[in-house]
């Protein structure tokens, strides 16, 4: 099959177009035949690597894919070769105590497609049968590819780690990348009032689309911690989705008392200092999640299906073209998912 095939970590030139032997589907497997990928920060970061990461050369990037089934492993009963899926790319083993509590995001041998497994910028791709989902005639594989990553990763957060419930105040810090768009949808699609900070007008006006309520923009005025207690009459937002990290400062004093902090990631980099005084005179609870539970999967992607969220496309690229893709995101002048048309 072609594939984008990764002999090395390095800049986006390492990424090459290039043949590899198709998977073939063990017990309980299915060989999906792609059509669609969605690219996400996680794969430049693979790209470039970090300590400790193992990868098994040559790698193939990738989380997000859509298809159809094109084989079935021994012992695969629910699905029919030709069925359109897409693709959960959260692996579990579905035997450890936290798998069988349902929570298999924390399964002690997890792993995630296209971070230390093979993954989606390819033609094929073998998955366990429990990490696909039906998709409707009506749903594109371009839209679900799009959508699954990150609206699984908002939702879970969201949802089931914060609890947000209708008449509650969110706060997102970002206001293009495709996980906040998502918590923004999210957080309104359940009642919230939401805030966003951006970076200029453009990225607010893309928030403003999905829903936002009130938007701040940072190029104005850098304290906008200042700004959302103003707006919120100095009682400051139940929820904050930061996966800035920088930026925790900030979020501390914009959050009301017994607020919580919500994070999945931290593009601003990893460390950084926080003062704890704001963390137990406000009784904040910092909550982290990383991707979400099968069970968060089909609640949310039922709720694409449904029309009730949209994920937001930028450009498609072919597969070939997986590298000016790469680029393109990590030039941050994306609004919205970029894809790969396999
Ligand atoms: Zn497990």
């Amino acid at each position: 099959m072609k594939a984008i095939l990764l002999h090395q970590h390095g800049a986006p030139e390492v990424l090459t177009l290039g043949e590899f032997p198709t998977p073939q589907p063990g017990h309980g497997q299915v060989l999906v035949k792609l059509k669609a990928a969605a690219l996400n920060r996680l794969d430049l970061w693979v790209r470039v690597g970090w300590p400790g990461i193992k990868l098994e050369y040559p790698h193939i990037p990738g989380a997000d894919g859509a298809g159809e089934v094109a084989a079935l492993g021994e012992g695969v009963t629910q699905w029919q070769v030709g069925q359109r899926v897409v693709i959960n790319s959260n692996l579990s083993c579905g035997r450890c105590a936290e798998c069988l509590a349902g929570w298999d995001n924390r399964c002690r041998d997890w792993h995630l497609l296209g971070e230390t497994v093979r993954g989606t910028y390819a033609e094929y791709v073998v998955l366990p049968e429990h990490n696909l989902l039906a998709l409707p005639d009506d749903v594109e594989e371009r839209l679900a590819a799009a959508a699954a990553l990150v609206y699984h990763t908002a939702w879970h957060s969201l949802i089931t780690r914060a609890g947000l419930r209708a008449g509650e105040s969110v706060l997102v810090v970002g206001a293009s990348g495709g996980v906040n768009l998502a918590s923004i949808q999210i957080a309104r699609l359940a009642g919230a009032t939401v805030y966003v900070v951006g970076s200029n007008a453009e990225k607010l006006a893309l928030a403003e689309a999905q829903g936002a309520d009130y938007l701040i923009d940072r190029s104005k005025d850098e304290n906008w911690s200042k700004a959302v207690f103003q707006l919120t009459n100095r009682r400051g937002v139940d929820v904050v989705v930061d996966n800035v990290g920088t930026t925790f400062p900030q979020s501390f004093r914009a959050a009301a008392k017994g607020g919580r902090i919500l994070t999945v990631g931290n593009t601003g980099g990893p460390k950084f200092e926080i003062d704890n005084r704001f963390i137990f005179s406000k009784h904040l609870s910092i909550i982290g999640s990383t991707m979400g539970t099968h069970q968060d999967f089909a609640a949310v992607m039922g709720l694409v299906f449904a029309g009730k969220l949209h994920p937001v496309l930028d450009r498609d690229f072919p597969l070939s073209d997986a590298r000016l893709a790469q680029e393109y995101l990590e030039s941050n002048q994306q609004m919205g998912k970029v894809t790969l048309a396999v």
